[in-house]
């Protein structure tokens, strides 16, 4: 389908018809290739002690990544992106890369956040090569800061010198997008003043497929307190846009549900359609056009629909991250 008519068909659905059945199939797919993590950053549920409790730790393989793929070409042939983001550190899945060359040979632009620790040169190189990509990447000016929230001794240093290396090559390469967002906001600290830190420990000379900007942090749904900047409740658009896959196949609500709270099928055992307009999706979006979202165990606690201000509410950002993809 067509990339326009698609969001036309999308935002026809979502804003005008409130539809809980939807005739086209999901503008995003993301899928989760591990969700262990090196890392316990307070403000991810990977934090949570009993995180491990919740969801069993488990990798997506590459038998499984192909069943995905082939119900993607049957369902939504041409799609352009492939999102590598869910729970966990994607480069913990020692197939990794093998999946983003996968991706690349069926035609997809792979995306996917990483903490980048593992990221060394030679890692870089690899990746380089299986195909083109946009890594998200967090990072903040100084190791006080840094280490602060990512909790370990001597990981700046180690970041700092693999992003130094990744953002050399995107000077030649031109698959090499990415976004480093600075977290150090986290902290209480301007946002301003430590962005433009974070931007000169790197060259001036970079291409404009790397970006910078200040990470926008949500609550995971209910990992953090759940913060209502207002009264006014927004109805969620992501069951509209996007199908979030763990890496056993199970579709939660979306990227933000990482401990699998709303499970509304399985893709490696159901067509992609199926799943996207089966009851339990089905009820998940009518419980959020209703203004229930307590009546969904993701939704619950989540701040998205009561986050007034955030830019992912402003009708240019949403159109203008729906075409980027
Ligand atoms: S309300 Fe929150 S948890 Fe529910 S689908 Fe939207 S972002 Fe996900």
């Amino acid at each position: 389908m067509n990339r326009f008519l698609h969001v036309l068909r999308l935002g026809w659905a979502y804003r005008i018809r409130r539809s809980t059945w939807l005739p086209y199939p999901p503008y995003q797919y993301t899928i989760e290739p591990t969700n262990s993590c090196n890392l316990r950053c307070p403000f991810c549920p990977q934090s949570d002690p009993e995180h491990a409790q919740r969801r069993t730790f488990g990798q997506l393989t590459e038998a499984n990544l192909r069943v995905f793929l082939e119900r993607l070409q049957d369902t939504h042939p041409g799609g352009r992106n492939l999102n590598f983001t869910l729970d966990g550190e994607p480069f913990l899945n020692g197939d990794f890369i093998p999946f983003v060359e996968l991706a690349a040979q069926e035609g997809y632009f792979s995306i996917f956040a990483t903490n980048a620790t593992r990221l060394d040169a030679p890692t870089a190189d690899r990746l380089i090569a299986a195909g083109r990509f946009q890594a998200s990447i967090d990072f903040a000016a100084t190791p006080e800061v840094f280490e602060s929230i990512r909790g370990r001794e001597g990981d700046y240093d180690l970041v700092l010198r693999n992003l130094r290396y990744l953002l050399e090559q995107s000077k030649t390469h031109s698959g090499v997008h990415v976004d480093i967002h600075d977290i150090a906001p986290y902290t209480g600290v301007d946002p301003a003043v430590s962005l433009a830190q974070l931007r000169a420990l790197f060259p001036a000379d970079l291409p404009r497929r790397i970006r910078f900007d200040s990470r926008i942090f949500h609550n995971f749904c209910g990992h953090l307190p759940l913060k209502r900047t207002d009264g006014v409740y927004r109805v969620c658009p992501y069951p509209w846009t996007q199908m979030a896959v763990a890496h056993n196949g199970d579709c939660l609500a979306c990227c933000r549900d990482t401990v699998g709270r709303s499970v509304l099928g399985n893709v490696f055992r159901q067509p992609i359609m199926e799943v996207w307009n089966g009851a339990a999706y089905q009820r998940l979006r009518q419980n959020l056009v209703n203004g229930r979202p307590e009546l969904n165990a993701a939704c619950k606690d989540c701040d998205l629909p009561w986050s007034k201000g955030q830019p992912r509410w402003r009708p240019m950002y949403v159109l203008r991250s729906l075409l980027r993809r």
